[in-house]
């Protein structure tokens, strides 16, 4: 009987260890899939992109990351990327457009828009809703989670008081957020200055942020 016991002690032993083994993987498999999401980020210029830009964002991306970054041929800016006003590209369609396996930044120096006011479907900031047209122009869009993200580096909008030091600094940090909500982040309210606070189109925001992900965001990222 002690014996029987004993076997059985041993056994629900075994079983609770064995339980634990189960438990704690998960959460490595976890972070290991969000270490696969550092797989190397394609550069895409989207039409007419100045080289010394585009050499910029893989450095930035780059260091932030500690990612490889590559370096893809220019892709041509079409007439079916143009948003309902004809005046801008449509962030939205850009996306749909180069959804990938890849992880992909597109960068385009021409004003991209998305549309105001409207619920966020699951997968697209600002996406649109059939029939609402309400342009909005916008500094960049990224999926989340998603492969792909698109940066604008149209100097009317990003340069607004702007010497081309700080252009380059407020589009450094857009390029980080976008690729950041393609490694799951949401909008943080956590810290109005790390970068993935919302900035809702305000260059302000974007200026007040500084050059770090908050503990909180870290955290989701497992760095
Ligand atoms: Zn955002
Ligand atoms: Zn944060």
């Amino acid at each position: 009987m002690k014996t029987l016991l004993l076997v059985f002690v041993q056994l629900v032993y075994l079983l609770s260890c064995q339980q634990n083994k189960i438990n704690q993987p998960s959460k490595t498999i976890r972070d290991e899939k969000a270490v696969d999401k550092l797989g190397a980020i394609h550069i895409i210029p989207l039409g007419k992109v100045r080289k010394e830009l585009i050499k910029e964002v893989i450095d930035w991306l780059k260091n932030f990351y500690q990612q490889e970054i590559i370096e893809e041929s220019p892709a041509l800016l079409t007439e079916d990327l143009l948003a309902p006003s004809k005046t801008r590209y449509n962030a939205n369609e850009i996306l749909k457009k180069f959804n990938s396996t890849k992880n992909i930044l597109i960068i385009t120096e021409k004003d991209i828009s998305s549309f105001k006011g409207i619920k966020q479907p699951e997968k697209f900031y600002n996406a649109p809703i059939k029939g609402i047209t309400k342009e909005w122009g916008i500094f960049g869009l990224g999926l989340r989670p998603g492969n792909v993200c698109v940066i604008s580096a149209y100097a009317k909008r990003l340069g607004k008081n702007a010497t081309p030091k700080l252009l380059k600094e407020r589009l450094q940090k857009i390029a980080i957020h976008e690729v950041g909500h393609n490694k799951g982040l949401e909008h943080c309210n956590k810290n109005t200055e790390c970068l993935m606070h919302a900035a809702d189109g305000s260059i302000k925001q974007v200026d007040h942020e500084k050059l770090f992900f908050c503990d909180n965001c870290r955290k989701i990222l497992g760095i």
